[in-house]
């Protein structure tokens, strides 16, 4: 075991010792959810959700035990307590506050509808099937009006909801937030779209065979500094993620669907971000509850950052452009240069998954919008599909022809993650944010990325933002370190040098 030393104070000691009991559990059920990805058979998914479910119920019990919510009460009268020991009382404050507001049969019944929903919501995409689907979600908006009650909010029943994600964000900081894009990125995107930027490419056509980019992506990863098969693995699963069971094991996944062979890369580079903020937190916060990273925004930030500043940078392209070629027969006739116009194209598209750097936001834009409705109680869930699609016309000018490429794309919403999406947009300007200070605070960012060595950038993003864990709220954690709120001007500009300089 890792010694502590970071917590010093006898009852935040004592704080500790007992949620290592809740660690655990998480660890265990994070095991086994990453197995139900990676390795069970399909027959498995009742019984393992069973036991997952009585899981977090354990879980339940120990955050909201009478004699914990008194000691953790106690600890904040506490004096002289360090950065550490205060980060573990914010933590743990929050999580007992939103186990003891929400009632146990709430829990209990979105457990139940959620997972009913999810089956419905793929019957119902893969059938372009609406109806099937919108019952469940009637349901799930109901929850979650509730639940929004259940936690409180001031302005908005979307702050509370937000707050889960991302600690401290409201419906006025997002509206502000977007409303500082929206104009100029629909402007930036048109003037993309009218220059010569190429919008599709010949390799998005080009099948590829699964174990050559298997080992593509293997090299990838370890040229990245992945500590591959001693603190991580790269496995195959259905959507790509990163599971961080401990500091010590930090997993993540990618697919293989044998066509546009970015895909599959690129998805690999961003959950190697992922990854890399749970390997290099402080080692001190081993098995606590400091030692995951801080909101889902900042995590999206770190794989972003990896993803768009790094893996889509024309320098990194020339840098693994031998082992793509020694890999993948059908580049002999592409030059690096048109493989990075590849992993680059721009185009309006339906698919939010598919979107490149510039549409993407747009995406989260239509999305926002309509949740911020649905928990407002201002819409009916039957008047979703034609909003959804109006709004597409007027963020991206392209109108879904069907449910599935339209308002049935996303599983979010039937897992009952209703203010998720917009920490996908904060992640995204938040890694330019943080990459133009690694530009100014390295120096020679591009010659790193070019032949140098990237511990460099890890380094950097190790003590900017990973070592701290959870220990800092989001948006302490950006003051503190880059002397700065969001600022989404860095990307605006990042978009108009990169695309039209
Ligand atoms: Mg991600």
């Amino acid at each position: 075991m890792v010694t502590q030393m970071a917590f010093e104070n006898p009852k935040i000691k004592e704080i500790i010792d007992y949620t290592r009991k809740i660690w655990a559990l998480n660890h265990a059920s994070g095991l086994m959810g990453w197995d139900m990805e990676v390795n069970m058979p399909p027959q498995g998914a009742r019984e393992r959700s069973i036991a997952m479910g009585e899981i977090s119920m354990m879980e339940h019990s120990f955050v909201t035990n009478d004699k914990f919510v008194k000691m953790v009460e106690a600890a904040k009268s506490e004096e002289n307590l360090n950065k550490y020991e205060q980060g573990l009382l914010r933590v743990l404050s929050r999580e007992i506050k939103q186990a003891l507001a929400i009632p146990r049969e709430i829990v209990g019944e979105l457990s139940r509808v959620t997972g009913e929903a999810t089956m419905a919501w793929r019957e119902a995409r893969e059938k372009n099937d609406y109806e099937k689907f919108r019952p469940y979600l009637d349901k799930i908006i109901e929850l979650e009006r509730k639940i929004a009650d259940y936690l409180g909010y001031e302005k908005h029943p979307y702050d509370a909801l937000a707050d889960l994600y991302e600690e401290g964000m409201t419906v006025h900081d997002y509206d502000e937030f977007f409303g500082k894009i929206e104009g100029e990125l629909k402007d930036i995107l048109t003037k993309i779209m009218n220059s010569g930027w190429p919008k599709e490419h010949p390799l998005e056509k080009e099948k590829y065979d699964k174990d050559a980019l298997h080992r593509v992506n293997l090299e990838i990863v370890k040229l990245l500094g992945y500590p591959l098969d001693e603190r991580g693995r790269l496995d195959i699963s259905a959507h790509p993620f990163t599971i961080g069971l401990g500091i010590g094991d930090v997993r993540i996944t990618t697919r293989y669907e044998g066509i546009d062979f970015k895909k599959s890369l690129l998805a690999v580079v961003h959950e190697f971000g992922h990854s890399l903020y749970e390997l290099q937190i402080d080692p001190q916060l081993s098995t606590t509850p400091l030692a995951h990273g801080v909101s889902s925004g900042i995590h999206e930030s770190q794989s972003r950052f990896w993803e768009n500043m790094v893996g889509r940078n024309m320098r990194f392209v020339e840098r693994i452009y031998s082992i793509l070629r020694e890999n993948l027969s059908f580049l002999a006739s592409y030059s690096p240069e048109e493989v990075y116009r590849y992993f680059n194209t721009v185009k309006p598209s339906l698919i939010r998954v598919d979107a490149d750097e510039v549409t993407y936001n747009m995406h989260i834009l239509v999305r926002y919008s309509i949740e911020k409705m649905m928990i407002a109680g201002e819409i009916k869930t039957s008047e979703i599909p034609e909003i959804w699609n109006e709004k597409m016309e007027e963020y991206l000018g392209v109108r879904p022809k069907s449910y599935s490429e339209g308002v049935l794309q996303d599983i979010h919403w039937s897992g009952g993650s209703i203010g998720y999406f917009p920490t996908y947009s904060l992640g995204t300007v938040l890694a330019v944010q943080i990459g133009e200070h690694a530009r100014r605070d390295i120096g020679n960012f591009e010659d790193v990325i070019t032949g140098g060595d990237l511990s460099v950038i890890r380094e950097y993003l190790r003590n900017k933002v990973h070592r701290y864990g959870s220990v800092y709220a989001p948006k302490d954690l950006l003051r503190r370190s880059f002397g700065e709120e969001i600022e989404p001007e860095y990307f605006l500009k990042y978009l108009k040098q990169k695309y039209l300089s």
